[in-house]
């Protein structure tokens, strides 16, 4: 491709809207464009890298045996109804009606549509295991779409769906998508690690989530630093450990901590630890209220609470609700007297002599203690593990937190989708049996911006070779000089008859323009032909993520850059 031909509109002033770094640069390198809140143009290099992500998606896919079919973005509603989605997915579901007044959607994710296929085409277990999947685009109306292609809402997704005629077989359908998911970020040139995750409003039995590290990511994981676990902090189990117990319970004692609310201030105001004290949260599930113990220094997962309750709305109680049915204001509530149920936190098991609220406004209570003052419904896991805490697998290590970016996820679904769409099959002795399902996504788009997130300096990207729009830029030094341009032609053409993906810089431009605009655009590998040193027949190879630029032969200039690709790409 020639540069003075090509469309790369760059631009050099940091965009005021954007927060993140790769959403930032894709806007700067001219990748993409915004239309509206979450919807997106790609401009050519953006869709070039897009393209190269979908190729090593596609292939990767392919030769895990899955297979390629195209559905479409417009649903019609009956089927979500079917599913019972309808109902349940809220308003991420992006609802239309049709001229004749029929309901439709568009598609967010697509277990309902494949499912359709599947029970219409597949009768026999002789047909099984298969496993569909596409490469489309998805809606979702998300409440903040920000950070670009990171969190769109029209954003390209890989799903892809197996089925299969029981659940061991199944189980070996999803460690293949599993490999072959691994097999793809590394490809993508992406540091990531797969970590267990909550299975959400897609549902199922189990799931993986694939996250690039990434200080800008949107989820908190956990790993351990002594054996494989590793988890989303929404998911990661804690351990019954917690403070060593004191032996004896001393006797209770009201204190007085005049509009002391929290637990910061409540700790500072007493001079006790906030681990040595017990907070207690009044939520709303299902319109009833029920008190949460935690650790004064931990945080409740509403995920795991809701898990535990096994209510369908979780929601923190108004400050009126809480008055209205305790008498005391937010702030002083405990579990002393309290005729609320009690979920305690399991941490506490371990604890005694800790500090409450004493119901009292202005009050608080030293050296509460389980049985002898109040008792719970029962201990449960119901907060966010935190850096520090003992592995729920192993004995020896301890959990690490880091910052994620998912942008892939894998989940075993069992009979969810199949028993609601009555997707069956006949068994070997002609019986009929419900499919048990997996489900797989990657987010094309994202794994792009992720991957931007993790390869980029000042001056802009650093792409890996592997999703780079090009592989290779030739910037000429003064087009106009004959030699220069014989030479830049020359070395242009031999790289394309070789397959080289490479990107001309003609432009009638200063050299310090043309590098700012490589640089920017994150050209893996860069060579400059100038005059002077083609004095010597030498033109400067330098790839972008090193500092140092050398001096190559033209003859050999060619030969290396194609050793380099066939290295990374190999
Ligand atoms: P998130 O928790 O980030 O909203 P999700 O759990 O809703 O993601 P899935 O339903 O598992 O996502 O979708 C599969 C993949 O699609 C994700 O792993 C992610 O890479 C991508 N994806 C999901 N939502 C978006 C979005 N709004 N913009 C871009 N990519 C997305
Ligand atoms: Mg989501």
């Amino acid at each position: 491709m020639r540069y003075s031909e090509y469309f790369i509109p760059t631009v050099k002033e940091t965009p005021a809207d954007a927060e993140v770094i790769s959403h930032k640069l894709m806007l700067r390198a001219g990748m993409i464009r915004k239309v509206a809140a979450g919807v997106y143009n790609y401009l050519p290099i953006g869709l070039r890298s897009i393209r190269k992500v979908e190729n090593i998606v596609r292939e990767e896919m392919n030769r895990a045996g899955a297979v390629e079919v195209l559905m479409p973005m417009v649903i019609p509603g009956e089927l979500w109804q079917e599913s019972g989605r309808w109902e349940q997915y809220g308003k991420e579901l992006l609802r239309f009606k049709d001229r004749k007044d029929n309901e439709f959607c568009l598609g967010p994710t697509h277990e309902e549509v494949i499912t359709d296929i599947v029970r219409r085409e597949i009768r026999s277990y002789r047909q099984l295991p298969i496993n569909l999947y596409q490469i489309q685009t998805k809606f979702r109306d998300e409440i903040r779409p920000r950070f670009g292609l990171m969190r769109g809402r029209e954003f390209i997704m890989k799903d892809a769906y197996s089925f299969d005629v029981n659940e061991k077989e199944a189980d070996k359908s999803y460690e293949k998508m599993y490999q072959a998911y691994c097999r793809i970020f590394k490809r993508c040139g992406l540091d990531f690690r797969a970590v267990e995750a909550d299975t959400g409003s897609i549902g199922g039995a189990s799931s993986h989530e694939f996250m690039v590290l990434a200080d800008s990511g949107e989820d908190a994981i956990v790993s351990c630093n002594s054996c494989s676990y590793a988890a989303n902090v929404e998911k990661a189990e804690a351990g019954l450990s917690g403070l060593s117990p004191d032996t004896e319970m001393r006797p209770l004692e009201k204190v007085l901590t005049p509009e002391r609310k929290s637990i910061q201030d409540v700790s500072e105001f007493l001079g006790i630890p906030a681990a040595h004290m017990v907070k207690t949260l009044i939520m709303t599930a299902d319109d009833k209220l029920v008190a949460i113990l935690l650790r004064g220094d931990h945080e409740l997962n509403e995920i795991k609470l809701k898990k535990v309750l096994g209510c369908d709305s979780l929601e923190p109680a108004t400050e009126e609700a809480v008055l209205n049915s305790i008498g005391t204001p937010v702030g002083f509530i405990g579990p002393i007297g309290l005729t609320l149920p009690i979920i305690a936190d399991l941490v506490l098991k371990n604890m005694r002599n800790f500090t409450v609220g004493a119901n009292l406004e202005d009050y608080h209570i030293k050296n509460a203690n389980f049985d002898r003052d109040f008792t719970v419904e029962n201990f449960a896991d119901v907060r966010n593990v935190v850096a520090g805490d003992p592995c729920p697998r192993c004995n020896n290590g301890t959990l690490e937190m880091w910052r994620g970016i998912e942008v892939g996820h894998v989940f075993k679904l069992g009979t969810k989708y199949s028993k609601a769409l009555n997707a069956k099959f006949l068994d070997e002795n002609g019986k009929e049996q419900t499919l048990f399902m997996g489900c797989y996504g990657i987010g094309i788009g994202r794994t792009v911006a992720a991957c931007i997130e993790q390869n980029h300096d000042e001056n802009g990207i650093i792409f890996p070779i592997q999703i780079a729009p090009f592989q290779c830029i030739i910037s000429s030094i003064n087009p106009k000089d004959e030699n220069v341009r014989a030479i830049s032609e020359k070395i242009y053409s031999e790289m394309q008859k070789i397959g080289i993906e490479v990107l001309l810089d003609d432009r009638d431009e200063r050299p310090g323009f043309k590098f700012k605009d490589a640089d920017l655009i994150g050209i893996p590998v860069r060579i400059v032909v100038g005059a002077k040193n083609l004095i010597d027949q030498k033109v400067e190879f330098k790839l972008r993520k090193s500092k140092e630029s050398e001096l190559v032969a033209v003859d050999d200039v060619v030969h290396r850059v194609e050793n380099i690709m066939k290295e990374v790409l190999a």
